[in-house]
């Protein structure tokens, strides 16, 4: 896709967005009511909302809400629902919907600024929506995902010529296309280019204001509810879960809030027991909410580092996974167009495992096998059970999990496909640029280095049940999974209970 971002500056006047997070994807043709006429015929402003579900804190919408000022035409939200993206089940769809209806009316009541769901396909939706509201300027946000850049490259063939399509990152802290211009070897190499420029990029959000303009469309109620039962009956084999409440509030609340908000009440162990698989709330917990883009990266970031004087040690680990591992997997998704195969492993990692394929495996098991946990491992039944039953497996047992799938299936490239259908399934912050590179730096070392060659790994590194044995306690974290599991589907059968008896 032919982009923009140096001749930037001569086609966007924005006041508050720096230059560098927007792209330009297509710049449209001026269009004039009479041949004569001087002043250009200017239609109103679209975001399509995809990747940043949310209404605070989202350079795009600041982006959309700044170019409609500008330009004195209305502007408006659009979302595109679709039928299916990459395989979502009730668990993701069900978070993700009650989400985007807080969206909707918060941005409708605070901002009076009107937001459209379509279903189907985006690249017939967004186009035809452009189309009958005579829009001159489309906003969207960035995801570094094959899928949505190929539709994005689609939809700007499809607009008319008078449609401009900017692009803007709101998901990194750094823009991603800033940070770095090509695939980055690992943190190591990535780590300055994004510090360096933390402090232009790092700063709080402007202020939204809107000049509300009347958008002269009808029919925009939305069935929340039938929607919402629709998706979660479609896709009740992975059903919603309930210890994570959905939307912006929630995000806020678990970021910051006075109960057990992460920064409040959580932060200061954060270095001492985020490897530690029995405490869950040892981690943020807050992967959901950013997958969803129901809060912003940069938010997380500028509150945390108001706490950096009095815990300097569990901010800076906090930051170099928000920031730099996560981005890190941006720039990977963007640039390595094979980011989840073995393909898109680096050369020494291919040969490696290749040398290593036919090795002999103490047991080799099914997908089925697997995804219901059914294997000699105790305690890898468990972390496959956490992430079937409660949504998400906790960070330290992510990595266990996946090297052990390496060990029972026959090819590096059957383990990457297992894993990834499998995280992208269950868990609740699924089908992200993380979880793509989590599955790839487990099975492929991608993001890592060779270690101590050894059978069936080769020099990938090595993981195993004695040396988790010596970080924590293996048996109370197979009891605490059981329990888990017990009690949610304890739950579940009193939900299908009272459902029946309503
Ligand atoms: C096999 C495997 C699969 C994974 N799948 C996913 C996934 O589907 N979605 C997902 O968001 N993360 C995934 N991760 C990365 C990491 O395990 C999770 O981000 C983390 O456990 C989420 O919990 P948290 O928000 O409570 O973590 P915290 O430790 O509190 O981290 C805060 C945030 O930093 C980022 N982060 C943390 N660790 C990493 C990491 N290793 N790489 C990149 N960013 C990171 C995430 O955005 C996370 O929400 C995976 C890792 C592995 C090894």
């Amino acid at each position: 896709m032919a982009t923009s971002t140096t001749a930037v500056s001569s086609l966007i006047e924005s006041t508050s967005v720096q230059l560098g997070r927007i792209r330009v994807l297509k710049q449209g043709i001026q269009q004039f009511d009479e041949p004569q006429s001087s002043s250009p015929k200017v239609g109103p402003v679209v975001y399509w909302m995809f990747r940043d579900q949310r209404v605070r804190d989202n350079w795009a919408l600041i982006h959309a809400v700044d170019q409609a000022n500008r330009l004195n035409v209305p502007v408006a939200v659009a979302f595109n629902l679709f039928d299916q993206f990459l395989g979502a089940k009730a668990r993701q769809l069900g978070f993700m919907l009650r989400g985007l209806q807080q969206v909707h009316r918060e941005i409708e009541d605070t901002l009076q600024i009107p937001f459209f769901l379509f279903q189907g396909e985006a690249i017939d939706t967004i186009p035809s929506f452009l189309k009958e509201c005579g829009a001159s300027l489309l906003v969207t946000d960035f995801s570094p995902l094959r899928q949505v850049r190929a539709w994005k490259e689609e939809i700007t063939k499809r607009v008319l010529d008078c449609v401009s399509i900017h692009e803007v990152d709101a998901h990194n802290i750094v823009p991603m296309w800033v940070a770095s211009n090509k695939l980055e070897y690992g943190a190591r190499t990535i780590r300055g280019k994004i510090n360096n420029l933390l402090p232009d990029y790092l700063i709080e959000f402007p202020t939204l204001k809107t000049q509300i303009k009347n958008w002269d469309a009808t029919n925009r109620f939305i069935d929340w509810g039938t929607l919402i039962e629709n998706a979660t009956s479609k896709g009740a084999e992975v059903p919603e879960i309930g210890w994570c409440e959905p939307g912006e509030v929630a995000a806020r609340e678990t970021l910051m809030g006075n109960k057990n908000g992460f920064l409040t009440a959580r932060l200061k162990n954060y270095s001492t027991d985020r490897n530690n698989p029995l405490k869950p709330n040892g981690l943020s917990g807050l992967s959901p909410y950013l997958h969803f883009g129901q809060i912003s990266a940069q938010r997380c970031a500028l509150e945390a580092r108001k706490l950096r004087k009095v815990n300097p040690q569990a901010v800076d680990a906090f930051l170099e996974e928000l920031i730099v591992r996560r981005e890190l997997s941006d720039n990977f998704c963007y640039y390595q167009p094979h980011y989840d195969s073995l393909q898109g492993a680096w050369e020494w990692a291919r040969v490696t495992l290749v040398a290593h394929a036919l090795d002999k495996r103490e047991h080799i098991y099914t997908k089925e096998q697997l995804e219901k946990g059914q294997t000699a491992d105790p305690l890898w039944n468990a972390s496959q059970l956490e992430m079937v039953h409660h949504g998400k497996m906790h960070g330290f047992m992510r990595m266990y999990w996946a090297k052990k799938i390496l060990e029972w299936t026959s090819s590096p490239q059957e383990t990457l496909e297992i894993a990834i259908y499998l995280n992208d399934k269950y868990s609740i912050d699924g089908r992200d640029p993380n979880g793509y590179v989590g599955c790839m730096w487990s099975i492929c070392g991608v993001h890592d280095q060779g270690w101590k060659e050894r059978p069936v790994f080769g020099k990938i590194r090595y993981m195993n049940y004695a040396g988790c044995k010596r970080k924590f306690d293996v048996d109370g974290y197979i009891a605490y999974v059981k329990r888990l599991v017990g009690n949610t589907k304890k739950r579940k059968a009193e939900t299908l209970l009272d459902s029946k008896v309503s």
